[in-house]
């Protein structure tokens, strides 16, 4: 009888304990993630007030101990590819799906981010990990520097996903939500790096505040900024809090139903783009 440690509600990195590299069961990865946590120190250079990391700090990554990240990834690809950790650990049929940098804070902030690229690159020849992708999940906020770029590239023959963040492009709502000043012309920037790069899918988060769903105003900013790059971007995510935030609030944060996110769903159908919602 497996031992189903593993769930979609269970993120809980110090399971089974390891500095860098944690195996989690994504709803939105459809089955097993291998994840990649480069801001151990749980700093980031956003501040959403949803974050579901704990202890959040403003600021970049320390400095990553490589060879100890090697030697993980290398415990937890043998464990899930050559012995019986799906098995033991997952429900039935539940697949090995990605490695994805979602760690504790902004992973291309980490000066290292190339040097972990490559020795992920060693990795998926040598388990020969041909229909694994590898998910960049990112704030998209380093995305156009040349170093980004640059890591990026030593995965251009490789099965490769970027999901960049945008909960809002109106101003005020993003220095609300994710406690940033952003312009509209760096979003652009860094997103068209993005495209020009990956194949690029957009992670929107959206809740109640105070009972408060999101404003037409701002969906439609959303939509108006995402129009001309329809046809560029491979598809949206709309999702809603999975786990409760981890920050201090003024306000009250409620999770979107099904219903609601649905709605928000066929507001922005006029994108032609394709729109997966995760409650
Ligand atoms: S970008 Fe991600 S890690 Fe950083 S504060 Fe926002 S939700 Fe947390």
């Amino acid at each position: 009888m497996p031992i189903e440690i593993l769930t979609i509600t269970n993120h809980d990195r110090n399971i089974f304990k390891g500095k860098y590299i944690y195996p989690v069961v994504s709803r939105r990865a459809g089955g097993l993630s291998l994840g990649i946590n480069l801001n151990t120190n749980n700093a980031c250079n956003w501040q959403c007030i949803y974050c579901e990391v704990p202890n959040l700090v403003r600021g970049k990554p320390v400095p990553i101990d490589l060879d100890e990240l090697e030697r993980e990834l290398d415990y937890w690809l043998d464990q899930i590819v050559n012995k019986s950790f799906l098995n033991q650990y997952t429900k039935s049929k539940t697949e090995f799906k990605d490695i994805s940098f979602s760690g504790n804070g902004e992973p291309t902030a980490s000066e290292q981010f190339k040097e972990v690229i490559k020795i992920l690159v060693k990795k998926i020849k040598k388990y020969n990990l041909n229909k694994i992708i590898i998910r960049l999940i990112t704030n998209g906020s380093y995305m156009s520097n040349i170093e980004t770029q640059n890591a990026l590239s030593l995965l251009d023959t490789i099965n490769r996903e970027v999901w960049f963040k945008i909960d809002q492009m109106n101003k005020d709502g993003v220095k609300k939500i994710n406690q940033v000043n952003l312009s509209t012309l760096s979003v652009k920037r860094n997103l068209e790096a993005a495209i020009s790069n990956s194949p690029t899918f957009i992670q929107t988060c959206l809740f109640k505040i105070n009972k408060e769903l999101p404003s037409l105003e701002s969906i439609e900013i959303y939509i108006n900024f995402l129009m001309p790059y329809r046809s560029k971007v491979k598809g949206i995510h709309l999702y809603s809090l999975a786990r409760p935030s981890e920050q201090i609030n003024e306000s009250k944060l409620t999770r979107l139903t099904k219903s609601e996110l649905e709605i928000i769903a066929d507001k922005m159908k006029v994108l032609s783009i394709p729109i997966q919602i995760f409650p």
